[in-house]
């Protein structure tokens, strides 16, 4: 009892020290201080982690949480990763496909609530018939009275003179996640014509066609550990990346991981641990690299009701409200338990407006909410 108290003793200590060191100066952390932030568990180091994060995020980015509407433009994908719902394989889901001026329509109601900047997401697809559709999407949200807004792109792995074409055309931030860090756990999840090189490389092409880089992965994915999660960390340091969307991994039923759960635990346990995971992901990062953006993504609130304003209060200070239809949520669904599929948009404004007064933080209205860190390293004024 006398050593076990001790060595907590010793753990706090070497927390006290991290946590000071991660607060005076970006990427002060090593290997192993990330390993020790991500696998806290104990309540009082979780929240001192926790703190420190959040003392980050409103000393980077203020006391307001920057929102960019998330249309989910079409769930039709031409890739099969082992744990989308949404993946070619998956027989069991109708797809869709939005029109221009679908897209169009629901970036009004983005410039209506006043995000100032939305997110178009949808399977990946890689033709000149859907580069072509993107840039009229880009061409005709950007000149909508109230723009121009602050775009992101999330369309998966593209050839580089494609993301050139969608820079030009309005797109200023691309969100790729690399999904680990660890190409032999990527090759786990994916069949084996998914290439970690490329998508790795993608990131490469996104930074030369000047776009705001975002990257990301997935924690308590099946057979990744700490050493993983630490590695993901570092690999965000190394790309230099700008912006950061990562969520734990939650199976979906109609895909190869549905059972991937830990086996023997109880539910509740297990969703305990994959929202720990998630949010200890957000501090540890907030804590080595300061000043980038991090979203609070959908998945923490699948796991807990109030799983985002967790993870602005655990450093993220982004967050991205659904504004897709709600006849068309439920047929892209990623993962199971995804929340909000009946709210529309206003009812969700007025929803987050209230859960963030509750912890003390504002919408950041029409601000796009750029990431500090893209105008540190490129030295171009907001
Ligand atoms: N097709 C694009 C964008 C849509 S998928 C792409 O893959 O980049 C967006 C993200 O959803 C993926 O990067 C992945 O990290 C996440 N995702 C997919 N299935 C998930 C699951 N079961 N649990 C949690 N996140 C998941
Ligand atoms: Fe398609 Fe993206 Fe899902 Fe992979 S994660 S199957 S690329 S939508």
């Amino acid at each position: 009892m006398v050593e076990y108290a001790g060595k907590m003793a010793d753990n706090s200590t070497r927390l006290d020290e991290i946590l000071r060191r991660a607060t005076a100066e970006p990427r002060a952390l090593s290997h192993d201080d990330l390993k020790l932030l991500v696998s806290l568990t104990d309540e009082g180091e979780v929240k001192a982690m926790r703190d420190a994060a959040y003392e980050l995020k409103v000393r980077h980015c203020g006391k307001v949480v920057s929102m960019r509407g998330i249309i989910e433009m079409g769930n039709v994908c031409s890739k099969d990763c082992h744990y989308c719902g949404i993946r070619k394989s998956n027989p069991c889901i109708e797809r869709y496909s939005l029109s221009v001026d679908d897209v169009v329509r629901l970036a009004k109601i983005d410039i209506a609530e006043r995000y100032a900047s939305l997110v178009l997401q949808s399977g990946e697809i890689e033709s000149e018939a859907h580069t072509s559709f993107i840039e009229e999407c880009l061409r005709r949200i950007q000149s909508l009275p109230g723009g121009p807004l602050g775009i992101t792109l999330s369309l998966g792995e593209q050839e580089e003179s494609v993301y050139a074409r969608w820079k030009a055309a309005g797109a200023s931030r691309y969100l790729l996640r690399i999904e680990t860090s660890n190409p032999k756990l990527y090759a786990k999840l994916h069949p084996a014509d998914h290439s970690w090189a490329r998508r790795d490389e993608c990131l490469d092409a996104l930074r030369r066609c000047g776009y705001q880089v975002g990257t990301g992965v997935m924690s308590a994915l099946p057979g990744q550990t700490t050493d993983d999660l630490a590695s993901d960390i570092e690999y965000f340091a190394r790309k230099d990346v700008d912006m950061i969307g990562m969520g734990p991994f939650i199976p979906h039923h109609d895909t190869p991981l549905a059972d991937s759960a830990d086996t023997g635990t109880p539910k509740d346990a297990d969703r305990r641990r994959r929202l720990r995971l998630g949010l200890n992901m957000i501090s540890a990062t907030r804590l080595h690299l300061h000043d980038v953006n991090i979203a609070a993504t959908t998945a923490l609130q699948a796991l807990a009701d109030d799983g985002r304003e967790q993870g602005v209060l655990a450093g993220a200070n982004v967050m991205m409200p659904n504004i897709t239809d709600t006849a068309y949520r439920r047929k892209y669904q990623l993962y199971d338990g995804k929340p909000c599929l009946d709210e529309n948009s206003l009812a969700c404004r007025f929803c987050l407006e209230r859960r963030l007064a509750a912890i003390g933080e504002k919408i950041n209205y029409s601000k796009r909410g750029d990431s500090a860190h893209f105008f540190s390293r490129t030295g171009r004024p907001e």
